[in-house]
């Protein structure tokens, strides 16, 4: 039986939810009060979580993916093929134009990327949907 793709990128990326949502509860925002959690999954099927993590200085704030992406990269992981981003927001929370850059960085172009939230909704899209011809190496 051939899986659509939608089924694919749903066993991909349900897993990771619940994984994102314990992140969350870690996030450190004293500043917003914004709990945010991610979770990625690799080529090897190991996983790697990350929490906004805020600064007084408010530009100094890391956003979760990026240290989801950061707890794989230290791990040797550079090839992640979904990333969830999850928030108890009624509006689901995609990644910012900061964190889009460094997703393109270490994700194939056809990688999902995803938001849940509290509502058990859930968006996915590809990292080329969030940001086409994104900035790499080659230029
Ligand atoms: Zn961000």
């Amino acid at each position: 039986m051939k899986r659509s793709k939608n089924t694919t990128n749903l066993n991909v990326c349900l897993p990771l939810i619940t994984q994102a949502k314990k992140a969350a509860s870690n996030a450190y925002a004293p500043c917003s009060n914004f709990h945010v959690g991610a979770a990625a999954i690799d080529n090897e099927n190991k996983t790697y979580t990350g929490c906004n993590v805020e600064n007084a200085s408010y530009g100094l704030t890391v956003c979760p993916e990026r240290n989801c992406i950061s707890f794989a990269v230290n791990q040797k992981s550079t090839i992640i093929k979904a990333l969830l981003v999850y928030t108890q927001q009624e509006k689901l929370t995609p990644p910012c134009g900061v964190c889009r850059q460094v997703i393109a960085e270490f994700f194939s172009q056809d990688a999902l990327i995803a938001s849940a939230n509290h509502l058990d909704q859930l968006k996915v899209w590809t990292v080329a949907e969030l940001l086409p011809d994104a900035l790499h190496h080659i230029y």
